[in-house]
């Protein structure tokens, strides 16, 4: 069968070795702040995932075969990729938790909250991979918060 190209451009086949296993939500507002925090924290290359929620596919998924099948990435890119670190994110107002009304728009409420849920999304990954490390952090309109450690 004949391979007709609708654009060109070369890849290189060669592996990378990831800075971080990367976790955080579908929504794409928080776009800008989640890139310019990337670079902040020195990674060139990253290994992403973007489920609806980010973290929230390992504390508290809809199904609970959406946890495994979030698992069974890490456990394949890993030896692949050489990663070492997972970096898991929850955002503010984000759907899949039904949004900021859901804590009638008590930002408080809501932080404590994603706080809780990245702390247990940590240990869920701690549990199932003890050798790589986890980090945690929030995102909201203001900027990026470390949870936990
Ligand atoms: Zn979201």
């Amino acid at each position: 069968m004949q391979k007709e190209y609708v654009f060109k451009e070369d890849s290189s086949l060669e592996h990378y070795t990831a800075d971080a296993y990367v976790v955080r939500c579908t929504d794409n507002r928080f776009r800008g702040v989640f890139k310019h925090f990337i670079k902040h924290l020195g990674f060139e290359d990253i290994d992403a995932a973007s489920p609806p929620g980010g973290a929230k596919v390992f504390a508290s998924p809809t199904k609970d075969e959406d946890r495994e099948v979030a698992l069974e990435k890490i456990r394949l890119l890993t030896p692949v990729h050489h990663i070492r670190r997972v970096v898991l994110f929850t955002h503010v107002d984000c759907a899949a938790y039904g949004g900021s009304l859901r804590f009638n728009n008590d930002e408080e409420q809501e932080f404590e909250f994603h706080s809780s849920e990245l702390k247990r999304a940590a240990e869920v990954i701690r549990e199932r991979f003890p050798d790589l490390a986890v980090e945690t952090y929030f995102i909201d309109n203001k900027g990026i918060v470390r949870v936990g450690q």
